[in-house]
C-alpha cells in the first residue's frame, strides 16, 4: 500500500474486441454451380471448402461469421435449391426473394465462363424489385482474358460486375473491400479501449443498508485509475476496493458521510437512483430481507431491467432473518420476483459482514453475462434442433418458421430472429427460456426481437 494510504490493485484487462451495433447479413445467391458456397468458403476465410459437385444439391442455409478490415458480419450460404424441382425458375425466385428479405446486401453470383443465362436473368427480375443492395459477382475469373469477358455482364443491369475466382481467390479482397462499402453501419471491433474500473450502482429504498454496505469497502484507489488513460470518473462516485479489484460506485457522494436522513424528497430519490442506474454497467439492488418486498423496490428492480443493465440483488440484514422469516420470503420471491428469474441473488448483512465476499464474484459474474456474443454459427446450430424439436404450432394451418438468427449487439445482449411470419409470445417465451438454458446469461437481461419476413 502506498504512503499515502492509496491501495495498488490491478484494474482487468481491456477486452481485445468489444462488440457493438447491429451485425450485418450479406447472403450469397446464385443458380447452382456457379461456385456460391466456393465463393462463401473464400469470403469466411476457411480453407476446408466442402463443395458438393452436384448441380442442385440442397444445402441448409446457414449463416456463417465473417471479418474484414476489423468489421463483422454475417454470410449466409443461400443452398437450398429443391433438387427436383420442376420449374427452376420459381425455386430461383423463392430462394432470391427469402435472401433478399433476411439480407443487408446480395452478392448475385454468376458463372463469367458461361455468361448470362435465362435462368439468372430470370433472377435479377427478382432482384430489382427489392430495395436491397445487390453486387454481382462474376465467379470462375480465374484469369485476365475470362475478367474481361466479365463486362459483358453489365448487360443484366445490376451495375458492375465483380470478376472473381473464388477457387484461387484472385479479385476476392476487391470484392470484400465493395460488400464492406454496402453494409451498413457494420459494427467495428474497437481493440485496446482502455478501460478503468467497471461501474456498478448501488440502490435500493432509503434504510436498507446502502451506506453500511458502502462503509464495508476500503476506498479512494484513485491512484491505480488516473493512470488509465482516458478513464474519467466523476467525484460524486466512489472508487472502491471489493474482492481485490478496483470498481467505481457511481453517485455515492453522501451515502459516505450522511448527516442525517431523508435529504429530498421520494421523486428526487427516485430520480438520482435512476440516473445511477444509467451511468452504470451493473446494478446491485439492495432489499431488506427482514421486511417484505414492497413497490418501491419492484420500481428500482425495473428501473434496472428497463435501462437494459445486468442485475445483482442484495438481500441486506440477513442477520435479521429466522427460520419463520425465511419461509415467508421464499415464497414472496417466488412471486415477486418472478419476471427476473435470472438475476442473481446475494444473502448478506453489512452490519456483519455475512457474504459481502461474494459480492466481486457476483458482479463479475452478471457483466461476464451481459456481455456475452454468442457466434453465429453456434447459436444456429442450437436454433435448428430446438425448432426441429420443438416446432412452433400450427395457427390457421401455417406455422411460421424461424429462418435463423443473429445476436444484434451485446451489453445486453440482443438477438434478432428472422422468420416467415410473426411468432406466437407464448413461443417466444420459450424461445427465450431455451436461450437462457443453454447459454447462461445468469445476471444480465437478454432481448429478443422478431423480424418477419414482408
Ligand atoms: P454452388 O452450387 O453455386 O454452391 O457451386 P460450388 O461452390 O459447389 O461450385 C461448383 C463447382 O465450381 C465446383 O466444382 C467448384 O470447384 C467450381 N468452382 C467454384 N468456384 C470456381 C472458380 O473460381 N473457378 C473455377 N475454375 N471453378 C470454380
Ligand atoms: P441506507 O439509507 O440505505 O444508506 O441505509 P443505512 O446503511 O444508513 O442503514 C440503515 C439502518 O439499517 C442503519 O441503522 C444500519 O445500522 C442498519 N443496517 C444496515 N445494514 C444492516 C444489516 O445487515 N443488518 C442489520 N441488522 N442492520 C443493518
Amino acid at each position: 500500500s502506498e504512503p499515502n494510504g492509496w491501495v495498488e490493485l490491478d484494474v482487468p484487462e481491456p477486452d481485445a474486441e468489444e462488440f457493438t451495433g447491429p451485425q450485418p447479413v450479406v447472403a450469397v445467391v446464385g443458380r447452382p454451380n456457379v461456385g456460391k458456397s466456393t465463393l462463401v468458403n473464400r469470403l469466411i476465410g476457411r480453407r476446408q471448402a466442402v463443395v458438393e459437385d452436384v448441380p442442385g444439391v440442397t444445402r441448409d442455409r446457414v449463416p456463417y461469421d465473417a471479418q474484414w478490415n476489423g468489421r463483422q458480419f454475417a454470410v449466409v450460404d443461400t443452398g437450398g435449391w429443391e433438387p427436383d424441382a420442376k420449374d427452376r425458375a420459381a425455386a430461383i425466385a423463392a430462394q432470391a426473394e427469402t435472401a433478399v428479405t433476411t439480407a443487408d446486401v446480395v452478392l448475385f453470383v454468376v458463372d463469367a465462363v458461361v455468361g448470362a443465362t435465362d435462368v439468372d436473368e430470370s433472377a435479377v427480375k427478382m432482384l430489382r424489385r427489392s430495395a436491397k443492395p445487390v453486387i454481382l459477382v462474376a465467379n470462375k475469373a480465374d484469369n485476365s482474358s475470362i475478367e474481361m469477358e466479365a463486362a459483358t455482364l453489365w448487360s443484366l443491369g445490376l451495375g458492375e460486375p465483380y470478376p472473381v475466382s473464388a477457387l484461387h481467390g484472385r479479385g476476392s479482397g476487391e470484392l470484400l473491400d465493395v460488400i464492406m462499402d454496402r453494409l451498413p453501419e457494420a459494427p467495428k471491433i474497437i481493440e485496446d479501449r482502455p478501460r478503468g474500473p467497471r461501474r456498478v450502482a448501488l440502490v435500493g429504498k432509503p434504510n436498507v443498508g446502502k451506506s453500511s454496505l458502502l462503509n464495508r469497502f476500503s476506498g479512494e484507489v484513485r491512484a491505480v485509475v488516473d493512470a488509465v488513460a482516458g478513464t474519467t470518473v466523476d467525484p460524486v462516485d466512489s472508487l472502491v476496493e471489493i474482492g481485490g479489484e478496483a470498481w467505481q460506485l457511481v453517485d455515492t457522494a453522501g451515502l459516505r458521510k450522511r448527516v442525517g436522513k431523508a435529504s429530498g424528497t421520494e421523486y428526487y430519490a427516485s430520480l438520482r437512483t435512476a440516473s445511477a442506474i444509467e451511468a452504470a454497467e451493473v446494478a446491485v439492488v439492495l432489499l431488506d430481507a427482514s421486511e417484505v418486498i414492497s413497490e418501491q423496490d419492484q420500481r428500482i428492480l425495473s428501473m434496472v431491467t428497463d435501462a437494459g443493465r445486468a442485475l445483482v440483488i442484495a438481500f441486506n440484514k440477513w442477520d435479521l432473518v429466522d427460520a419463520d422469516r425465511r419461509y415467508y420470503l421464499d415464497r414472496e420471491i417466488e412471486r415477486e420476483l418472478r419476471r427476473i428469474p435470472w438475476a442473481i441473488r446475494l444473502n448478506l448483512s453489512a452490519k456483519t459482514g455475512r457474504a459481502v465476499d461474494k459480492l466481486a464474484p457476483a458482479l463479475r459474474k452478471a457483466l461476464a453475462s451481459w456481455e456475452t456474443r454468442v457466434p453465429t454459427a453456434q447459436l444456429n446450430a442450437w436454433l435448428t434442433a430446438l425448432v426441429q424439436a420443438t416446432p412452433h404450432p400450427v395457427r390457421g394451418g401455417r406455422a411460421p418458421k424461424i429462418l435463423f438468427a443473429t445476436q444484434a449487439g451485446a451489453a445486453p445482449p440482443r438477438f434478432v430472429l428472422f422468420t416467415s411470419g410473426p411468432l406466437d409470445a407464448g413461443y417466444q417465451r420459450f424461445v427465450e427460456r431455451k436461450l437462457r438454458e443453454e447459454f447462461g446469461f445468469e445476471g444480465s437481461p437478454i432481448e429478443i426481437a422478431v423480424r418477419p419476413r414482408k
